[in-house]
């Protein structure tokens, strides 16, 4: 991949002791070095990218984002493979989706090709922060903030487009996938349409901390969402995609606006598509899961997402009523994607898809 020559690079005085690997966990620990770039609607527009030592930022009190979260995030990982190099699953397509994010929440466009070899220059200078260890990986945090000092309500003048980098613990510590008890959220909602659910901006995580509190209080691990709407078609479980296994063949929720466009569930019906699974696409009632379930025929329901990749459902609640998933058990299905998306993540299985970068 060609290099940004422009990107400024400021050398570290120290560098940190990388952590245990057998006691990672997720996002708390951050590299040496980081990417920072600014806009000023003054100098034309983004400008003075550079690789800098991990550090504080200083802002004003007054900085738009503090104030009304005019900010936009992604989330991808790079993995260590088995013949030691390091590789980046799917980084563009994660970096069209900030666009389209910065495109919804007024943010200028950033140059996808600069963020890509930016991102590139980045993770070869802190390959060694890449555990090594089975199921680990080094977690890419891109985000973009409004900073001008200003609290009137129009877009900002001012951004900082950064990317930190966090090495992170195996999602699953044992080696198997756990399935979750999920409740289907029937009072607050995630997102509408013509809102901002399809897109990744602070905003929408904070309004789902409520939510998830009152789920893990009655037992539950995540709220599955329903639709803004009429509170009756599936959208989305916890911050994943998903998926749905009835009498043989797969279903998720059409992207209608409010539902994220998650990566792994692109990746996983490109996988469902390729071996030949009966695949629907479409609009998928609460109501036609529990019926499902009572005709015998829901064989599997599972989330996609950077951070598991699979994570199966083995209960949910529905108001009063409660259905157990395949005895609470991994399904075989869930756990071949899982094996395989996996696999070409750390080098085991072929890349036929041109996902690893
Ligand atoms: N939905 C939401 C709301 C999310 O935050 C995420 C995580 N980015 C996903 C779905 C899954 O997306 P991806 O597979 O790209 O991680």
């Amino acid at each position: 991949m060609t290099k940004v020559s422009q990107v400024e690079f400021v050398k570290a005085d120290n560098l940190k002791v990388k952590p245990d690997p057998n006691s990672l966990q997720f996002g708390k620990v951050f590299t040496d070095y980081m990417f920072e770039m600014d806009y000023d609607i003054e100098e034309g527009g983004w400008h003075d990218p550079k690789i800098k030592p991990y550090g504080p930022l200083s802002l004003s009190p007054a900085s738009y984002v503090l104030h009304y979260g005019q900010a936009v995030f992604e989330g991808l990982k790079a993995y260590k493979q088995v013949d030691g190099s390091t590789v980046i699953f799917r980084p563009e397509k994660h970096i069209a989706r900030l666009n389209t994010s910065n495109e919804r929440l007024c943010i200028p466009k950033i140059d996808e090709k600069l963020a890509l070899d930016a991102l590139t220059q980045l993770i070869e200078l802190e390959c060694d922060w890449v555990p090594e260890k089975e199921g680990t990986s080094l977690y890419i945090r891109p985000f973009v903030i409004s900073v001008e000092p200003y609290l009137g309500v129009r877009p900002s003048y001012h951004y900082k487009f950064l990317i930190i980098l966090s090495p992170v613990g195996a999602y699953y510590s044992d080696g198997q996938l756990n399935p979750v008890k999920i409740y289907v959220e029937d009072e607050f909602v995630r997102a509408v349409k013509g809102g901002v659910g399809h897109v990744k901006t602070p905003g929408n995580y904070a309004a789902s901390l409520l939510a998830q509190e009152h789920a893990q209080k009655k037992g539950y691990e995540q709220v599955l969402w329903l639709d803004g709407k009429e509170n009756k078609y599936v959208e989305e479980v916890g911050s994943m995609n998903i998926f749905f296994k009835i009498n043989g063949e797969i279903y998720t929720p059409k992207l209608n606006g409010s539902i994220l466009p998650g990566v792994t569930r692109d990746s996983v019906i490109e996988l469902v598509k390729v071996w030949g699974i009966p695949f629907h696409e479409e609009r998928i009632s609460i109501e036609d899961v529990f019926e499902a379930h009572k005709k015998g025929e829901l064989e599997e329901v599972f989330g996609t997402g950077t951070a598991a990749v699979i994570s199966p459902v083995g209960e949910l609640r529905w108001e009063d009523k409660v259905i157990t998933i395949n005895n609470n058990e991994t399904g075989e299905f869930a756990k071949k994607l899982y094996d395989t998306i996996t696999g070409i993540q750390y080098g085991k299985i072929e890349d036929k898809f041109n996902w690893i970068k």
